[in-house]
């Protein structure tokens, strides 16, 4: 026996704090109408965790406390205590004793304790779920209620006996897991659109990373090749200079000597007897030539610099060619696009006007040649950058050409002073005496000046166009340092080296026909080009998005597994339980079926009854479904308890048609039949013998001590022969205070009692 007393105080009719004991396995409580015998199954429902204020007779917390009478005071709170021996630990909790308890204050405030511990009211339905003393009540039968089973829907019936035969538990497994489950669906769901949502912008980082993946490859066989080639280019252009410098020397040291040599002879034709018209014309022829000499030089220099441009931009519109045959870049005038914006604009208005899906297709592929014309235009078209560098190359040949002809001209000019002076010089040689001395030697003077500015002249147009040279190999240099950064470029320290990888000294280096530079140069601008078509920058910050949103990507998609394994094993679970569920309830059945059989052949000499599995369809599908002529699905069907009775000796089809004793009858062999498979701690039957007549009073009787073999029952009743099977008998009455009083009696005394 597992059930010791329970203390009731301030609930219902109960005041002061009231103790019911149950020594015996049957105890039954007897009294006259209205004396609050069935507030005491109701304080069991309440201190066990009934939540349904309508099973306790009440709207709110506040109806379940003593509210006062004529004569007595209301209580501000109702409370209930249930002692259980637990020494043989059919409760899961490590105590001999377990006292619960719940207390409900006028706010409605409910507690909950368990031995002195306040707790959770799940605590209380789990730890009692676990001794079959479930929450649907099952074990205890209210009046008027003992046929609800019959009453029941086939549906609310299967619970019933599920949970009588302590099935609920699964079932409570069974939903958790599914709640789990339908959870898991959803996180699986947010995983995965999370993961659509940040894959176009991952495969977007995918491509640019590739990108800079390569573009570092090729920087790094860019700079190899820009260290070789600008180390080339600046020993060659070093060598140039000194060369050049080494050239000038010498006809420079002379000419300032000649120079001299040309004032000190001047000086002296200027003069005296020398100061005649000979010696002012050959001054006049000197100085003329001077100038014009000077002026071509200049303007030589000029042009040796113009043509060292001119190579440059040669390069560049090439250079410039190749990219726009690639198509990395191509220019478009903004006033072209804004042409294009327009016309499309005007051809969609078009289309929203339409209403006919034919013409809005026509509309429509409109737009598309639009667009397609605009694109081959364009792709034929040269593009502004290309006539730019046109223009560069245009102006720089005028002005090439220009300089030509002036400094033609000059050098006509020069050959007309030189026949001036050849034919001076003649007339002067003609004399073969002394008195011509000093124009002599200032013809003499003149020829080699002029020999050695020749010499000068050539190599200072040489030295302009290294100059040139020199300021394009400083701009190159600029550019190899934006390309592949400032301190990669270290050509200085670079050495260059043949076949063998013996280094090459500059007069090794220089030997090299230019060509192969320029092929060099060539491979550089290859390169270069893809380069840009790639994009620049050294993406730092592109690698590292690219690193983040790859990562949350792993971490989703190992999440994404984690959840799908759960929601596997999930599923796992559910059928595992619905196929343990399925056969305990099944097996649970066939049991029911032989005791409820006797049961019922006990209670009506003979008969037959039984239960069934029946498979009902979905009411609001149902007709539907017939309608369209389908098979319903198995989710959209549900099995459900029948109740079959074949009463001897008559045709009975259906419940419905039995008498209400029959209804009771049957009601209790089921009942019964259900406690005896599975029993429960204890059972609370308040008049469920209220219809039996004396001699199914006395099978009733014989039926309650058999029950009570396996589970402690307590019963309310107005039946002598039912208080004549229990071992102890409450006596309760209710005075002109409203009070019920409890008192302990004999068979004799409840019988009077109860009357
Ligand atoms: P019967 O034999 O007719 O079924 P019973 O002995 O089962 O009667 P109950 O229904 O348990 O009687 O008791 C009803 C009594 O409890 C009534 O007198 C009712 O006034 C009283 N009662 C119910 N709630 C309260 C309350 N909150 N405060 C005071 N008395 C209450």
């Amino acid at each position: 026996m597992y059930l010791k007393k329970i203390e009731i105080a301030g609930f219902k009719s109960f005041v002061k704090k009231d103790v019911l004991s149950f020594t015996s396995p049957i105890s039954a409580i007897v009294g006259p109408n209205g004396s609050g015998k069935s507030n005491i199954a109701e304080a069991f429902r309440f201190v066990l965790g009934e939540q349904s204020m309508k099973s306790m007779r009440g709207r709110r917390g506040e109806d379940l406390i003593f509210n006062g009478s004529p004569s007595i005071p209301r209580v501000n709170r109702a409370s209930v205590k249930v002692f259980f021996d637990n020494s043989k630990r059919f409760l899961d909790i490590d105590y001999d004793e377990v006292v619960i308890e719940r207390t409900v204050h006028r706010d409605g405030i409910n507690q909950y304790i368990i031995n002195g511990s306040q707790v959770r009211l799940k605590d209380v339905i789990e730890l009692l779920a676990h001794a079959n003393i479930g929450s649907s009540g099952h074990h205890i039968i209210s009046q008027g209620e003992s046929d609800r089973i019959l009453n029941a829907g086939i549906r609310e019936r299967r619970e019933m006996i599920e949970d009588a035969l302590g099935l609920k538990i699964f079932q409570y497994k069974k939903q958790e897991s599914e709640r789990k489950l339908s959870k898991t669906g959803e996180n699986i769901a947010q995983v995965m659109s999370l993961r659509k949502e940040i894959s176009p912008h991952l495969m977007f980082l995918e491509r640019q990373v590739k990108k800079i993946e390569k573009s570092f490859a090729m920087r790094d066989e860019v700079k190899e090749l820009y260290n070789e080639y600008l180390k080339r280019e600046d020993e060659y252009l070093k060598y140039q200079r000194s060369r050049i410098e080494q050239e000038k020397k010498e006809p420079a040291k002379k000419l300032i000597h000649l120079e001299r040599k040309l004032a000190e002879t001047k000086e002296l034709l200027s003069q005296g007897e020398h100061g005649d018209k000979k010696g002012r014309e050959v001054i006049k022829i000197e100085e003329d030539l001077g100038i014009v000499r000077t002026e071509k030089d200049a303007k030589s220099r000029e042009l040796g610099r113009i043509e060292g441009q001119l190579v440059f931009e040669e390069r560049r519109r090439i250079l410039e060619a190749e990219k726009q045959k690639q198509g990395v870049h191509k220019m478009v005038p903004l006033k072209e696009v804004e042409e294009l914006v327009g016309n499309i604009k005007s051809d969609i208005e078009k289309v929203q006007k339409q209403t006919d899906i034919s013409k809005v297709k026509t509309a429509l592929s409109l737009v598309i040649d639009t667009l397609k014309q605009f694109l081959s235009i364009r792709r034929t078209a040269g593009s502004g950058e290309e006539s730019s560098f046109k223009r560069e190359l245009e102006t720089l040949s005028n002005t090439k050409e220009e300089l030509e002809d002036y400094v033609e001209r000059l050098a006509k000019e020069e050959d007309n002073l030189m026949k001036a002076y050849e034919s001076l010089r003649r007339e002067v040689e003609a004399v073969k005496d002394e008195s011509r001395m000093a124009e002599r030697e200032m013809f003499h003077i003149m020829s080699e000046q002029s020999e050695l500015r020749g010499k000068l002249n050539m190599t200072e147009a040489l030295e302009e166009r290294v100059h040139v040279e020199r300021e394009n190999f400083e701009r190159e240099i600029t550019e190899a340092r934006v390309l592949v950064g400032k301190a990669v470029i270290d050509f200085l320290d670079y050495h260059v080296v043949d076949k063998e990888g013996n280094k090459l000294d500059r007069a090794a280096i220089v030997k090299e026909p230019r060509t192969v530079q320029e092929e060099r140069r060539r491979a550089i601008e290859k390169i270069k080009i893809r380069l840009e078509d790639v994009g620049g920058g050294t993406g730092d910050d592109t690698m590292t998005e690219f690193k983040e949103a790859k990562e949350r990507d792993d971490f989703l998609g190992r999440e994404l597994e984690d959840l799908k394994a759960s929601a596997q094993s999930l599923g796992e679970l559910i059928s595992e339980l619905e196929k343990k569920l399925d056969v305990q309830f099944k097996e649970g059945i066939s049991k029911i079926n032989a005791v409820f059989q006797n049961f019922f052949s006990i209670l009506f000499d003979g008969g037959t009854a039984h239960l069934s599995v029946v498979k009902e369809l979905r009411r609001a599908r149902l007709s539907e479904e017939l309608e369209a002529g389908e098979e319903a699905s198995p989710e959209e069907s549900y099995e459900g308890i029948e109740v079959h009775v074949n009463l001897p000796h008559k045709r009975i089809k259906g419940l419905e048609m039995l008498s209400g004793g029959e209804r009771a009858l049957t009601s209790i062999a089921l009942l019964f039949a259900m406690s005896q498979v599975n029993p429960p701690p204890f059972i609370i039957l308040d008049e469920t013998d209220a219809a039996l007549d004396e001699a199914n009073s006395r099978k009733y009787g014989d039926m309650i001590e058999n029950l009570s073999k396996s589970s402690q029952l307590i019963l309310i009743t107005h039946n002598r022969e039912t208080m004549s099977r229990a071992g102890v008998l409450y006596g309760i009455t209710m005075g002109s205070d409203g009070v019920s009083k409890l008192l302990s009696v004999r068979l004799e005394e409840a019988v009077q009692t109860a009357k």
